[in-house]
C-alpha cells in the first residue's frame, strides 16, 4: 500500500514513520511513503502557502493553488488510483471500522492542514473524504495523518511480526484485547494468572477470550451492545461477572 502525505512539516512525518513497525514496513518496501511539501508548489519568492481569511478574523488560511498542485502531483505520481483524504476535526471520526475500510484502498493521499485549515474550495474540488481522529483540535494534520497511516498499515498482511497480534487487538473483533503479562512471574507480590504458565494452549485461549469479554464489560460496555455474542461467549462473560462479584465479597 502506498501513502503520500502532503504537509508543511514533511520531516515530522518521515522521522516518525521511520520508527518501529511502520519504519520496518517502509524499509522492506511492504508499504511506500512519500511526502510532498506545498511550499515546493509555490511560485513566489517567499514560497507563500497561507494568506489572511476573507471577511477578516484571526489566523491564516492555507492557499488553494499550492495545495491543488501538491494534491495533483501526489495523485499522478503513479498510475494506481488514490483516495484523497483531508485530515480534519470536521471529518468522519476514525475508528477500527473506518481503518478497515481505508485499508482496502491501494493508495491514500493524506493532506495535513495547518493554521485555520485549507481554503474551502479545495475540499469541494480535490478532496474525496475528510477524516478526524477525534473531537478535539490539534495544531496540524501531521499527527492525525500518522495515526491514520499507522492504524491502516497494522491491518495489512505481513506488516506485524505476528499476524495474530492484529486479530486479537482491541476493536478488531468488537471486543477489547485481553490482558498481557511478561516476566517476572511475581511482581510486588502479584502473580501472573496460573493458567498462563500451564502451557495448555486451549485453556489459555479460553481464559483470554473470557478476559477480553470481561474487560470489555468493565471498561467499554457500549461495545457489547454492538455485537452479538455466541452462547459460549455469553457463558464465559457470566462466569467472569460471577468471579468479579465473588472477589468483591
Ligand atoms: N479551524 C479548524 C476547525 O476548527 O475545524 C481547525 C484547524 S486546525 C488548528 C489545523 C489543522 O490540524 C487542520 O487543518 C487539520 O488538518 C488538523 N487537525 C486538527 N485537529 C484534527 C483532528 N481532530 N483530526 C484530524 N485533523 C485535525
Amino acid at each position: 500500500m502506498r501513502f503520500d502525505v502532503i504537509s508543511l512539516f514533511p520531516d515530522v512525518v518521515e522521522k516518525t514513520a521511520s520508527m518501529g513497525v511502520i519504519g520496518r514496513a517502509i524499509s522492506s518496501d511492504k508499504i511506500q511513503l512519500k511526502t510532498w511539501n506545498p511550499r515546493d508548489f509555490t511560485e513566489d519568492v517567499h514560497k507563500t502557502v497561507d494568506d489572511r481569511p476573507f471577511g477578516g478574523g484571526p489566523g491564516m488560511v492555507m492557499k488553494i493553488e499550492p495545495l491543488k498542485k501538491a494534491v495533483q502531483s501526489a495523485v499522478g505520481v503513479v498510475k494506481e488510483p488514490a483516495k484523497v483524504i483531508y485530515l480534519s476535526p470536521q471529518g468522519r471520526k476514525l475508528d477500527q471500522q473506518g481503518v478497515n475500510y481505508l485499508s482496502q484502498f491501494p493508495r491514500l493521499v493524506l493532506l495535513a492542514g495547518r493554521y485555520e485549515g485549507v481554503d474551502e474550495r479545495l475540499l469541494e474540488g480535490y478532496i474525496d473524504e475528510e477524516w478526524s481522529i477525534g473531537d478535539f483540535v490539534l495544531s496540524g494534520g501531521e499527527l492525525p495523518a500518522l495515526v491514520l497511516m499507522d492504524a491502516v498499515a497494522r491491518t495489512l498482511p505481513d506488516i506485524l511480526g505476528h499476524q495474530c497480534s492484529a486479530i486479537e487487538d482491541s476493536f478488531v473483533n468488537g471486543l477489547l484485547d485481553h490482558p498481557h503479562y511478561t516476566r517476572p512471574d511475581v511482581f510486588d507480590g502479584v502473580a501472573v494468572p496460573d493458567v498462563l504458565l500451564t502451557g495448555n494452549h486451549k485453556k489459555i485461549a479460553v481464559w483470554r477470550e473470557k478476559q477480553a469479554l470481561g474487560k470489555t464489560w468493565q471498561k467499554r460496555p457500549d461495545l457489547l451492545e454492538k455485537i452479538k455474542l455466541s452462547q459460549h461467549q455469553k457463558l464465559l462473560l457470566d462466569e467472569y461477572i460471577k468471579e468479579q462479584n465473588n472477589l468483591k465479597r
